[in-house]
């Protein structure tokens, strides 16, 4: 992919908006958990900020969505948007407003695909807007700082003022708004103020292309997940490997501690591989990776296990 890198004078915007909790709507003030995700178009968040009143900022709605729902559809047709902007000499970076649900996998799969040379920031919200203290305009008014910071770079997510990596960022929390965390101090930096203070490098990366994402998202490669757990056994493997329409391409399991698995689970992963449906060993642990070991089945690395996921479909893909 060309090298758009963003010249002195960039300072244009673009916000791209896909649904989430950012943009949902509560019928109370005080009603932090039954609100609908997807309500408010992405024109309206950037508009209750008064402090981007004036500023060079596009916005334009690509999907509207929770998050839970994301799909590959959506996905193609966030990475074709955010291609096309990120070209634009005029553009420093683009912010993509998501739900936190599948934000980090959303992150981990722009990563890959488009590795950029601007920023692409995700940021999201864990109170509707309606909330009385909704955290959404601040994560976008960050996170619109981070996309104009010289020098950034790669597919960041801002949250609660802390910038992290597609590689690492995780959502660590179902309720409390700093619910984002970089495994093993991955955190790459924070925004105070509107000011990003960065604490290393930021990611670099080679891209697959767009080119490795443009078979229909119906045809994509089905890469499924399971867990290693007490009393796990390979039923569920053996049911996918038998069923008549849902056969998986790839199976990723999660599992425990260095990617250990039941006898019976292991056993069953390896008559899925040998009949050639793909296999990676990620951890259910919240960090570290799962060592390569002689004889044992492949392994994910440091990816958690929705990574991995990812991982596997775009190698499927590449292959196809
Ligand atoms: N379910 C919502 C979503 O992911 C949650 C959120 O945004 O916080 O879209």
């Amino acid at each position: 992919m060309q090298a758009h890198i963003p010249s002195e004078t960039s300072r244009r915007v673009v916000i791209l908006g896909t649904g989430g909790t950012i943009a949902g709507r509560a019928s109370q003030a005080s009603d932090n958990v039954g609100y609908t995700a997807a309500q408010l178009g992405v024109d309206q968040l950037v508009a209750a900020i008064p402090a981007l009143a004036g500023q060079a900022l596009e916005a334009e709605q690509v999907a509207q969505l929770d998050s839970k729902d994301m799909d590959f559809a959506a996905w193609q047709r966030l990475a074709q948007r955010l291609a096309e902007h990120l070209a634009r000499p005029e553009v420093a970076g683009v912010v993509v407003t998501h739900g936190t649900d599948t934000l980090e996998e959303t992150a981990y799969f722009l990563q890959q695909v488009l590795a950029p040379f601007k920023p692409v920031v995700l940021t999201a919200a864990m109170r509707p807007a309606t909330a009385l203290q909704t955290d959404g305009p601040q994560n976008l008014l960050d996170a619109v700082a981070l996309a104009r910071e010289p020098g950034a770079r790669g597919v960041l997510t801002v949250f609660a003022g802390a910038i992290h990596g597609a590689e690492q960022v995780r959502k660590v929390h179902s309720y409390k708004v700093e619910a984002f965390a970089s495994a093993e101090g991955g955190q790459l930096g924070v925004v105070e103020e509107g000011r990003v203070r960065c604490f290393g490098a930021w990611p670099q990366g080679q891209a697959l292309g767009l080119a490795s994402i443009v078979r229909p998202a119906a045809e994509w490669p089905r890469v499924m997940l399971l867990w290693n757990h007490v009393g796990a056994d390979g039923a569920l493997v053996r049911a996918l490997l038998d069923h008549p329409t849902q056969r998986p391409h790839g199976l990723v399991v999660a599992g425990t501690g260095n990617g250990t698995l039941a006898t019976d689970l292991e056993a069953a992963l390896r008559e899925a591989q040998a009949s050639g449906v793909r296999v990676l060993r990620s951890t259910r642990c919240d960090a570290g990776p799962v060592m390569d070991l002689p004889g044992a089945l492949p392994s994910a690395g440091a990816l958690s296990p929705v990574k991995a996921r990812i991982r596997l479909l775009l190698d499927l893909l590449a292959e196809m």
